[in-house]
């Protein structure tokens, strides 16, 4: 072996390079400090307490082909120029390098009390939400979820836990507040509209045009209303993984790093990026972050660095959007192939199907197609 390949990463676009570059005769090195792969699109059933956590995740080593080596470290700087990055107290010298650290939660700077508000973004989160929301729900007479951010993620959160709290015999309130001026601004008014009116219809009420501007461990303040001891949810969007990236790179405002049509980095013909690392222009939009773009870019950026490493052309990236849904608990709205709309139980059930189809096992691809055959039972989890 005469050259080494650092992946960072192994989410949905690390794992397919890991793949793709098996065959390869460079040294593979794989930092994540997980050891499971973690299906993100389920976490706020998980939240909700809805399903078997056991269905979301899976060994990390036991799909790694063996030529990789995984490094159970987090990166928390790179240098494209010196062709370096640090890890803990390691500073690992690379030849090719494939950045896919995924995103995490973004909280805009604000920190007040950020042990005592809750997010989602990893398996971790997920329980913590549903531990404690149980507790809370037991000891408060009049629970109030109060969710930062009506994006996808806060929206599908808000739903799970509202008929968590139902299922429970304790209803709560669900409040969602989000600085924009409507929710889901990329979608058409008409569907906006059925979210709305599905919201409304729940009792989940959303401010819009409004920021949450204090906390105080137990009260959410939104300038002139205050929220007394709610369950605080942040879902304000997410931001890049890797603390620091030293280099000349273009990047969104969300720290994705702007990438050529190869995955490669203008300026760093070895260094490429991959899922919600990259951002990838198509027909003047970025693509979104999404599983199945995370999946075929980290395919193609493996192939490209072993290309490379052939001393071959490299090859655009040509995604193709299959689709997306966005889940409610007991209804949805989503989209396949950019112009057919689907909508209530089909989608529901085609989100759970892919969660179970991107899933790492057949055991885990079972118990997603069994939810996506029966739904959620009103009553309690599976
Ligand atoms: C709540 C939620 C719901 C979602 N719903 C959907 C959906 O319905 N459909 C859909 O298509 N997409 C959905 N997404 C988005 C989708 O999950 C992501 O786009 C996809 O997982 C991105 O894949 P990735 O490989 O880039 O990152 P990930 O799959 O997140 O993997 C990143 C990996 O990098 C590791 N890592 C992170 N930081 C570092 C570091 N500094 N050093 C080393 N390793 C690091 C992590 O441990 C992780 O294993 C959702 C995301 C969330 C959070």
């Amino acid at each position: 072996m005469n050259s080494k390949t650092v992946i960072v990463g192994g989410g949905f676009a690390g794992r397919q390079a890991c793949r793709a570059l098996r065959k390869t005769d460079t040294e593979i090195l794989l930092f994540d400090p997980r050891n499971t792969t973690v299906m993100l699109p389920a976490l706020p059933d998980l939240a909700g307490g809805w399903l078997d956590e056991r269905f979301l995740f899976q060994s990390l080593d036991t799909l790694l082909p063996p030529t990789v080596r995984h490094i159970r470290k987090t990166v928390t700087s790179i240098d494209l120029d010196t062709k370096t990055l640090t890890a803990g107290d390691e500073t690992v010298a690379f030849d090719t390098l494939l950045i896919a650290a995924g995103s995490v939660t973004d909280f805009h700077g604000f920190d007040q009390h950020r042990d005592r508000m809750y997010h989602l973004d990893s398996l971790e989160t997920a329980r913590h939400i549903r531990d404690d929301f149980g507790s809370y729900l037991l000891q408060n007479t009049a629970p109030h979820v109060v969710m930062a951010g009506g994006g996808y993620t806060g929206l599908e959160l808000a739903a799970s836990l509202f008929y968590r709290a139902q299922a429970s015999g304790k209803p709560c309130r669900v409040t969602v507040i989000d600085p924009g001026k409507e929710i889901l601004p990329f979608l058409p008014e008409e569907k906006r509209s059925y979210i709305k009116r599905f919201l409304e219809g729940t009792g989940i009420t959303v401010f819009p045009e409004t920021r949450v501007t204090g906390f105080d461990g137990k009260n959410v303040t939104t300038g002139d209303q205050t929220f007394e001891n709610v369950f605080f949810c942040w879902a304000g969007g997410s931001t890049f993984a890797v603390p620091e990236i030293k280099g000349c790179v273009e990047r969104l405002r969300d720290g994705r790093l702007k990438v050529n049509p190869d995955l490669s980095l203008p300026n760093y013909p070895d260094v490429f990026a991959a899922g919600d690392s990259a951002a990838f222009e198509q027909n003047g939009q970025m693509l979104r972050k999404a599983i199945n773009f995370a999946w075929y870019e980290g395919k193609c950026a493996g192939k490209n660095i072993a290309r490379r490493l052939r001393g071959e052309q490299t090859k655009p990236f040509r995604p193709f959007d299959a689709g997306w849904v966005i889940p409610l608990h007991s209804d949805s709205v989503g989209q396949l192939f950019s112009r057919i709309w689907i909508r209530g139980k089909p989608g529901l059930r085609l989100h759970y199907f892919m969660c179970g189809f991107r899933n790492t096992c057949f055991a885990n691809f079972a118990g997603f197609a069994r939810i996506a055959a029966k739904l959620f039972k009103k009553e309690g989890p599976l």
